[in-house]
């Protein structure tokens, strides 16, 4: 009697392994987001993978069922792939292909909408069929799935190469299953210099997702708007840290309270030899203080955010101006004692750079300023 395994059995055995490694990655990576404890923003309704006249196969990437192909079931959209190309990408989706090819196979069934594997859609269909597929639940979207196989088959579809809202939807699919390739080039493509994403949006992305190269701008521009935030936006930023709205509110009032007391106290003339000699000191604070404050306005008129270098020019413009009608060399000698002491602009940054850390706070790490 033969008593080597056909490869179908062999398959199976090899399952037993995989599939535990796959729970054990999936475990673990469920772990990790309850470490990071961060809720997802997204509220997921029931879904509607129980209903099976809503499904639809994706018009690209739905190969003929049959052996070797797994069938995924993400929101609505049904996809049939082969099950070997996983395999180098993502140890997840490795795994999960072997579970879809064991009738026992699905992980535990959790109501947690953070939770995922594949799971029954019936117990009575062949496992991974169309009837019976490998359902992806958050974070997987049908757009993100999709936009993974777009990146992983660059040749069968006609859609082109992926746009930056493909990218976007990636991200989290990619993270969640560790595809790292697809990962890194999602960070790269949505840049910050390159896609304008929201800001919320983006600081919510790099803790969850831990891109730090993200997180001090993103928290730059919210600090420097002075654009009110919406419900949703607060409520993104509450949940990876509680205090994060309030502390970005009050980092803001800061920034301003510091800023109108630099208008209301310029600093004291530095006068030069011949200014003492001929007393007339008082005359060089009148016209300093005048030109500080002209200059000091642009910080708080403005709309947007004006740093403390750009004002540190206005000054220079206007010392040059005086100059040009009398000679002052105390005006010059005071605003180069303003720029070595970074009054304009030292204080700022200590109350951004602090702000920051509170806005993330303690369980974020605010990566060192280069
Ligand atoms: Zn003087």
């Amino acid at each position: 009697m033969n008593t080597n395994p056909t490869p179908d059995q062999m398959s199976i055995d090899n399952g037993n392994d995989t599939s535990a490694l796959a729970r054990k990655q999936a475990a673990e990576a469920a772990e990790r987001r309850q470490q990071g404890q961060i809720t997802s923003p997204v509220i997921v309704s029931r879904p509607d993978h129980i209903i099976q006249h809503l499904w639809s196969k994706d018009p690209d990437f739905f190969a003929p069922v049959g052996p070797g192909n797994l069938v995924f079931l993400v929101e609505k959209t049904l996809f049939c792939i082969h099950a070997w190309d996983f395999k180098t990408i993502s140890p997840i989706l490795s795994g999960l292909s072997v579970l879809g090819r064991r009738a026992e196979i699905y992980a535990t069934r959790q109501e947690s909408s953070s939770s995922l594997d594949g799971q029954p859609i019936s117990e009575n269909e062949p496992p991974n069929s169309e009837a019976n597929p490998i359902v992806l639940k958050e974070p997987a979207t049908a757009a993100g799935f999709r936009a993974l196989l777009k990146w992983l088959y660059p040749h069968h579809h006609d859609n082109g190469p992926l746009s930056q809202e493909d990218w976007k939807s990636l991200l989290p699919v990619a993270h969640f299953y560790q595809v790292e390739k697809a990962f890194k080039t999602a960070v790269a493509e949505l840049d910050p210099k390159r896609y304008y994403l929201e800001p919320t949006q983006r600081l919510w992305c790099a803790l969850a997702y831990d891109i730090p190269e993200w997180i001090r701008p993103t928290l730059a521009e919210l600090i420097r708007s002075d654009q009110q935030l919406l419900k949703d936006q607060v409520d993104r930023l509450k949940c990876f840290h509680e205090p994060a709205f309030r502390t970005l509110i009050a980092v803001r009032a800061t920034l301003v309270r510091h800023r109108h007391r630099l208008i209301i106290l310029p600093p004291t003339v530095t006068h030069s030899e011949d200014c003492v000699a001929g007393s007339r000191t008082e005359h060089c604070q009148e016209r300093w203080n005048r030109i500080w404050r002209d200059s000091c306005l642009h910080l708080i008129s403005c709309t947007g955010w004006v740093g403390g270098m750009t004002v540190e020019v206005y000054l220079e413009d206007a010392v040059d101006q005086v100059q040009k009608l009398a000679s002052s060399e105390c005006l010059r000698l005071t605003l180069s004692d303003v720029n070595a002491r970074g009054i304009l602009w030292r204080k700022e940054t200590q109350i951004e750079e602090q702000g920051m850390k509170d806005i993330i706070g303690p369980r974020f790490v605010l990566p060192v300023l280069e």
